[in-house]
């Protein structure tokens, strides 16, 4: 009788067993609730067909859930030190691929066709480094890559920030994204206790799934491009990130008058005032302007 690797017990003793302690500069905080781990597994809808990427599996507890139902588990993870732990963790299981990297490193969509096919689909499922959500998250929604769903644990204020109200502080680049790109659902609050060490933070469980974007934009890259420099500084006006972000010589002011008239923005306003749809109006106005 095997006990799972996210029994309290055999976590602490499998750190023990390695003389580990979670390390912080890693976000490291390790599941010990099964239920919270079924309950993941659940939501993420995984069955025997599907290919699953983990980000940072730690010593294992919801990569062995994975195994469990998928086909086959891909999982990056940055600490050697956890890699090989997992080594021995995993053993039973013969369809997980640990690979040893930083995941915002990591081309995704290329390592996916190399291990399982030119445009597999997949199902991404972590318990997230909290100290780098927002960009995972950015780079995942960016990437071009076919996924089913997203599950992924994070702090509970950055799951706000993800449906945050046009105009309000959590409304951001980050809310802007997964509008472009995905519909997100809080599926699962997670208290403090639910880890080994306990964060200092309530944690939530979020599933994303795709969205067609209501206005499909030809430079993706170019449209979040004008967004990051609406908010590179969120106090300042619209016109003076602009400024910034495209010159301030007379030429380019007179371009920029342009665009923001014939997108019907008034210059004086903040980034966060702005919606998604007018966002795309705003590139779209200043691609006419070869801007
Ligand atoms: N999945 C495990 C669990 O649920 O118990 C561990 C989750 S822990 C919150 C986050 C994990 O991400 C740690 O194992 C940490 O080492 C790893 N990690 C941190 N930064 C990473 C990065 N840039 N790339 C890949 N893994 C990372």
């Amino acid at each position: 009788q095997t006990i799972d690797i996210a029994n309290p017990t055999r976590t602490q003793a499998i750190l023990n067993e390695y003389g580990l302690r979670a390390k912080k500069k890693f976000g490291q905080n390790f599941l010990t609730d099964l239920n919270v781990l079924h309950n993941i597994v659940e939501a993420a809808e995984i069955t025997a067909e599907d290919y699953v990427i983990e980000i940072g599996p730690g010593i294992g507890a919801l990569t062995e859930q994975l195994a469990r139902s998928a086909k086959k588990v891909l999982a990056f993870e940055i600490d050697s030190q956890m890699v090989e732990v997992l080594a021995d963790t995993l053993k039973p299981y013969d369809n997980v691929k640990v690979i040893e990297n930083d995941v915002l490193k990591v081309d995704l969509g290329t390592v996916i066709s190399e291990e399982f096919g030119d445009n597999a689909h997949v199902k991404i499922v972590a318990n997230l480094p909290y100290y780098i959500t927002t960009p995972i998250l950015i780079q995942l929604l960016r990437a071009n890559i076919n996924w089913d769903n997203i599950v992924v644990m994070m702090q509970r204020e950055v799951a706000d920030r993800l449906n945050a109200v046009v105009g309000t502080k959590s409304y951001g680049v980050l809310t802007l994204t997964i509008q472009y790109f995905a519909q997100a659902t809080l599926a699962i609050k997670v208290p403090a206790s639910s880890f080994n060490p306990s964060p200092n933070v309530d944690s939530a469980v979020v599933k994303l799934t795709p969205l067609k974007p209501t206005t499909v934009v030809d430079d993706v890259g170019k449209l979040f491009g004008v967004i990051k420099g609406g908010f590179s500084h969120r106090r300042k006006s619209l016109w003076n990130n602009m400024l910034q972000t495209y010159g301030k010589d007379a030429r380019t002011k007179e371009q920029l008058t342009v665009a923001l008239k014939s997108a019907q923005i008034d210059p004086a306003i903040r980034a966060e005032r702005l919606n998604l749809e007018q966002f795309t109006q705003l590139y779209l106005a200043l691609c006419d302007q070869n801007l």
